[in-house]
Order: C-alpha cells, then structure tokens, then sequence
C-alpha cells in the first residue's frame, strides 16, 4: 500500500487534492495515509503527485489486499478475468458469449463512486440479498468480485475483505425473467441497509416486436425506466433467435 516518509512530507497538502476518496489525512502539520479508508487505487503514486516525492509503495500483505489493489486501479490487469481494474466484459460481447439467453435478464450492479467507494462487507450485503432471490452471481472468470467467494451460489465473501474499501465493484450475473422482480425487490430493500451508492444495469433481449418484458417489472414496482442505454444488435452467435 501507498505510504508517506515522515521524514520527507513537508505538508504543503498537494497530495489530498488527488486523493481519490479522501484517505490521506493531514496531522500534526504532514499527511498521511490512513489504511482502513484507503483504496489501494495508486492515483497518488501512479500520478506522481507528491513534488518532494515523499509518497512511497509498500509491499502489499496477503492475497486478498493484493486483489484490493488490482480492482481499484484501473490500470492494474487482473489476473483472472484478464481484463483491467474492477472492468468485465458485462454484456458487451453477449453476442458472441450469449451469456443472457431467451428468457433471463442480466444484472450489473455497479456499486462506490470515486469520492464515495465501496466497503466489501456492503458489496457482500448487496450479492447476498439478490443471491437469496434467485440471482445466479457471474462465476470467477465473468467477474474479479466472485473470486472473493468461496461459493458464488451464495454472494458470501472471504471473511478477511469484510473491511476493504474499493473505489468501486461491479456485482453482475443473471436469473430467470421470472425471478427478475424479486431480485429487484431485494435490491430496493437491501440499498437501506448499505453505506454507499449503487446503479443497477438491467440487461434485457428485446422480442420481435420490440417488447421488454423486464421493463414492465421497473414500472411495477416504481423503479423509473432508464433514460439511456447500450444495445447489442445481435448479429453475431448465438443468434437472436437463439
Ligand atoms: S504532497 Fe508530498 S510533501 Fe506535500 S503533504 Fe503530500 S506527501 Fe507531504
Ligand atoms: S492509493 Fe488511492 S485511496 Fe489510497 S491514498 Fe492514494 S489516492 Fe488515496
């Protein structure tokens, strides 16, 4: 994790401008780094903001810091899914992974902000309730977050990362259209019970005559329809028809 040499810090306070979610303290008249709020996202160090360069890297201690470091910065290629930072491929290449198939829904659940960030033990809150209603959670090679669980069937995270703070994490995976009210039932209960922010990514085939069933559920339950959106135009495989 990132440090900063006492001896060196002259405490002009450049360094807490750059600070991603405000972990670098300013005590005594220098600054420090603070391990618990800290998201191990290297903007400091990477950015070289420090101009006495009193910022430093210190080994980061076991396995699972080591993945806190590698979601939260966004540079970092993580080791399982290949792909940098927190990033999945979602459903950009659903037509040639067909990952949601006639008949389910996907979900990403895109939980922290820069400024914010997110506390695993809050991620393991959100995977767990929608997992109790019927949400299949993406298995380790879909998402770096599932690597965390020891049962991807359940959404329970290694005890150890309760505590860890990320910039941010991408929940994802998908159920059955018909357990897809559910899930978003357990999403508007659980989002009291957590202390950051999350955005729902709904992801929907569109039948042949252009009706969305997954988006009648939103009107149910109050959820208001999404103002944008990405479409996959389905020309590769599986087909559309598929
Ligand atoms: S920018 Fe460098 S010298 Fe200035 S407060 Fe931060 S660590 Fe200290
Ligand atoms: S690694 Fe990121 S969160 Fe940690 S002190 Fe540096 S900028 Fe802040």
């Amino acid at each position: 994790m990132p440090a900063i040499n006492q001896e060196i810090c002259t405490g002009c306070r450049t360094c807490q401008t750059y600070c991603t979610v405000d972990a670098i303290l300013f005590e005594n008249k220098k600054c420090h780094i603070d391990a618990d709020l800290c998201t191990e996202c290297y903007v400091c160090l990477r950015m070289k903001v420090c101009p006495e360069n009193a910022i430093f890297a210190q080994d980061l201690v076991g396995f699972y810091k080591q993945f806190q470091h590698v979601i939260s910065d966004p540079v970092e290629n993580h080791g399982v899914t290949g792909v940098t930072g927190r990033g999945t491929e979602e459903v950009k290449t659903n037509d040639v992974s067909g990952r949601v198939k006639k008949g389910y829904v996907g979900f990403s659940i895109d939980m922290g902000r820069p400024g914010m960030g997110v506390y695993l033990r809050d991620a393991e809150k959100v995977a767990m309730a929608m997992a109790s209603a019927g949400f299949m959670l993406a298995p380790q090679e879909e998402s770096p977050l599932a690597a965390l669980m020891p049962d991807n069937r359940t959404g329970k995270l290694v005890d150890e990362c309760h505590d860890y703070r990320l910039l941010s994490v991408i929940i994802e995976g998908r159920c059955e259209l018909k357990k897809a009210k559910d899930v978003l039932r357990a999403l508007q209960k659980v989002e009291k019970e957590i202390d950051t922010v999350f955005s729902v990514g709904l992801i929907s085939r569109v039948d042949e005559n252009g009706a969305c069933e997954a988006l009648e559920y939103l009107d149910e339950l109050g959820i208001p329809r999404p103002h944008r959106g990405k479409v996959n135009p389905g020309l590769g495989r599986p087909l559309s028809t598929d």
